[in-house]
């Protein structure tokens, strides 16, 4: 069947599209005036029945080719619970008009088709058809209720089509992940040997030379740096996969503080650490986790700041007993656009692309282990004027 027009038959609304349009068709095809209202009535008659039972009917008028002959065809098909006979009011009266009447039922899906065959005369041929479906294809919406009709179709349609979208580039995030958890497991495992072996090498008894000592330090610093961005890389899909697991004690965040702050004052041997803690709260934190947020907040403060400038460390208790963590730098500060951004995966601001190492993971990862805690993170800067990180921690309840 080719088909020209397609009307969803669900209220009376839609009884008066299918009589016009019927007409329409008919008018179109150049069958003479009372074929055309013998036609629009069949077609009405069965429409208004359906839609008198269901609100699920649908109309679709085409033409199909017998041979040499065309014959114009409406098939109307709906579901019912109430099973419809061709005894119906509605369908008894059309079969008198139409030459070809026919229902039939098929998996609880009724049609009914109607079919006239269409004189020679009108010489139709696919060059005729095609311009009459694109006819109809343009054709203005008849009435309000029509535009808006057609405008719910196109926002389905839209749906569906985004809905796949969805639906495939999760299957493609998927392999992504995937793919960088298999790849950063295999790149870990030879990275730790290396790292193992150059330790072994820098404590060995027998003597060595300043240079190679100097050497095996910047291979072990380099397999550090290696080792924390493949960490990086396994958080993301642990997180991605909802894996990423916490084991939490109660701990003084102060002691934990001051810990931390002994290890990364040996890491960040160019900047002066300064730091200084309000009253001290019990936390419940998984100290590993939190580790990384330290070392990522105060590794960046250091990576976009100068050599010999100061980062500045400063707790204090909120009104509502939450811990509040600032930790500030005299660095190149990040430009209000974009101080949203920089907690989404894999954010860069442009001019650090090419200036500093890194893959934009670090404060995705700290901000997901923050708000996993309970805390909130954000940042204040402007650009050239350094920048402050702050996050908060919930107090442990008494
Ligand atoms: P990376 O440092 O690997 O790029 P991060 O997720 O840690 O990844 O940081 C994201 C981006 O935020 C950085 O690329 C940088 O543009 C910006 N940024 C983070 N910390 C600072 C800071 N202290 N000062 C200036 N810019 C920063």
């Amino acid at each position: 069947m080719i088909e020209v027009i397609s009307i969803s038959l669900e209220n009376e609304m839609d009884l008066v599209l299918a009589h016009k349009r019927s007409m329409k068709v008919a008018e179109k095809l150049g069958l003479t005036v009372a074929t055309q209202t013998t036609f629009a009535t069949a077609v009405s008659d069965v429409s208004r029945t359906v839609i008198e039972y269901t609100d699920n009917g649908s109309l679709v008028i085409g033409l199909i080719q017998n041979k040499t002959r065309y014959a114009l065809i409406a098939l109307v098909s709906f579901e019912s619970e109430t099973k419809l006979t061709a005894k119906e009011e509605g369908f008894f009266y059309a079969q008198k008009l139409v030459p070809e009447f026919e229902l039939t039922t098929t998996n609880g899906i009724s049609v009914v088709q109607m079919q006239m065959g269409l004189p020679r005369s009108l010489k139709l041929d696919p060059v005729k058809i095609g311009e009459l479906r694109k006819y109809f294809k343009e054709q203005e919406p008849l009435n309000p209720y029509e535009e808006i009709k057609r405008r719910n179709l196109n926002l389905h349609k839209i749906a569906e089509e985004q809905e796949l979208e969805i639906r495939q580039s999760k299957v493609i995030d998927e392999k992504k992940t995937e793919f960088i958890s298999v790849a950063s497991h295999e790149i870990k495992t030879p990275m730790t040997i290396l790292k193992a072996y150059t330790q072994m090498a820098k404590a060995t008894k027998e003597p060595l030379s300043d240079h190679l000592r100097g050497v095996l330090d910047k291979i072990d610093q380099q397999s550090n740096k290696l080792i924390t961005l493949v960490q990086q890389l396994l958080d993301i899909s642990r997180m991605e996969n909802g894996n990423l697991q916490y084991s939490k004690n109660t701990v003084s965040f102060n002691n934990f503080i001051t810990e931390q702050l002994t290890v990364m004052r040996h890491i960040l041997p160019y900047h002066e650490v300064f730091s200084e803690l309000g009253d001290d709260v019990d936390v419940l934190i998984d100290t590993l986790r939190l580790e990384q947020v330290f070392s990522n907040l105060l590794g960046n403060a250091a990576k976009y700041s100068s050599r010999q400038t100061a980062i500045r460390l400063t707790t204090k208790i909120e009104a509502d007993g939450y811990v509040l963590v600032a930790i500030t730098d005299e660095g190149k500060g990040i430009s209000g656009e974009n101080l949203q951004s920089i907690f989404n995966k894999f954010y860069r601001e442009k001019d650090v692309l090419t200036t500093h190492a890194g893959l934009g993971m670090g404060l995705y990862i700290t901000s997901k282990i923050v708000t996993d805690h309970g805390g909130r993170i954000w940042a204040e800067s402007s650009a050239g004027e350094g920048s402050t990180f702050y996050f908060t921690l919930p107090p442990v309840k008494a």
